[in-house]
Order: C-alpha cells, then structure tokens, then sequence
C-alpha cells in the first residue's frame, strides 16, 4: 500500500522541532531498512523510530482505531482504513500499543453495542 508517514508530524528527535524534518533516504542494517530523516533546522540525521514515539495522532484516530479492533478488523486492514478516512499512516505495532495503552476504553468498546468513544476527548490522551 502506498502510505506514507506524515511528515508533518515527524519531530527531530535533537532539537524536537516539527515541520523542519525531510526525508533522506533509506538505512540499512542486517535486519531492516528504516526511513532516514534529516531536521533542517539542526542539520543532524535520525532514522524513524518505532512509530509512536515522537509522534502524535489526534484522539480521533485513535479512537477510530480502538473501535475497529474492537469490531475484529485485522490490522492491516484498519492500518488502510486510518489512512484513507484520516490521513495519517499508522504502524501496526502502534495500533497495538494504543491496545494495551487504552485497554480500558476497549473493553468498554467492546461491551457496547454502539461505537465509541466519546469520553477520550476530553482526557488527555493527546500526547503519545
Ligand atoms: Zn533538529
């Protein structure tokens, strides 16, 4: 699938600064490529992370994502779903982190017979 990471919300992990950071190609190690990333506003390199750290999602998202579990989407599935309702491109280890990060609202999910979740909102589940 052709989704991309968005930039917009790549933070250089240095100088912590948004909306400076481009691409710069890919880094391989013996195990996998990862997305290398240059901040224009401290000039350093830093290749992407595990998807969730340095990277902020709305609650909407997330809890758009939490429902879809909860209904027995598989991942890859929702991954899509996020990303052509929300725009954002989600990792699936970052889909599960929100799983057990917000076990509790799942399982209210999961009890209810109507989606979701608007109680998230007004919590501070912003920063991730
Ligand atoms: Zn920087």
């Amino acid at each position: 699938m052709t989704c991309m990471v968005d930039m917009r919300d790549t933070i250089c992990i240095y100088c912590h600064q948004k909306d400076k950071v481009i691409l710069r190609g890919k880094r391989k190690n013996k195990y996998t490529v990862k997305q290398q990333y240059w901040c224009r506003r401290c000039g350093r390199y830093f290749v992407e992370r595990d998807g969730f750290e340095g990277t902020t999602y709305p609650p909407d998202v997330i809890t758009k994502a939490l429902q879809l579990y909860a209904e027995g989407m598989p991942l890859n599935r929702i991954r899509d779903y996020i990303y052509q309702h929300k725009g954002y491109c989600i990792y699936d280890g970052t889909i599960l982190y929100w799983v057990e990060k917000y076990r509790d609202l799942l399982s209210q999910a999961e009890r209810a017979a109507r989606p979701l979740i608007k109680k998230v909102k007004k919590t501070r589940h912003n920063r991730l």
